[in-house]
């Protein structure tokens, strides 16, 4: 009994579990996902609803939730994201040029809070985005 009482209170005194992030299950492999490129500190996958042609997401392992919340640590991981999405259009012969965007905040229209480069790309762009 004594134990019994023990064990549940030590356990009402955990924190509780954080919840992984949709593209955190994705790197995870809990959830389905089309990786294009992965090292250690982002991964590249195609967007599940493309705007363009190419349209990959380069996300940072690391669960920071917005632009907002990067701090200079992040400052060579920001720049790490643009060189990877130098890469994947490359590979995705994007020769004419492409777009790559941070959405931040609900004005915005960010969905996913861990923050995400978009690449897009393989069609004519216009100007200024909606
Ligand atoms: P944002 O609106 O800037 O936060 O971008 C989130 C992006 O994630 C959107 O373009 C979504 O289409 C995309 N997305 C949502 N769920 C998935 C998923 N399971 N796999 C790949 N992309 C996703």
């Amino acid at each position: 009994m004594l134990r019994w009482l023990r064990d549940a209170f030590s356990g009402a005194m955990l924190p509780p579990v954080s919840e992984k992030t949709l593209f955190q299950k994705i790197m995870d492999r809990e959830e389905p996902g089309d990786i294009l490129y992965e090292d250690n500190l982002c991964v590249a996958l195609r967007d599940i609803n493309p705007q363009a042609p190419t349209h990959v997401l380069i996300v940072p392992r690391n669960p920071i939730p917005s632009l907002d919340t990067l701090t200079e640590e992040d400052e060579t991981l920001v720049g790490h994201l643009f060189l990877v999405a130098q890469k994947v259009a490359a590979e995705e012969g994007l020769t004419d040029g492409y777009r790559t965007v941070f959405n931040n905040g609900p004005a915005a229209q960010q969905t996913v809070a861990h923050v995400h480069l978009h690449l897009l790309g393989g069609r004519q762009m216009s100007w200024p985005p909606g």
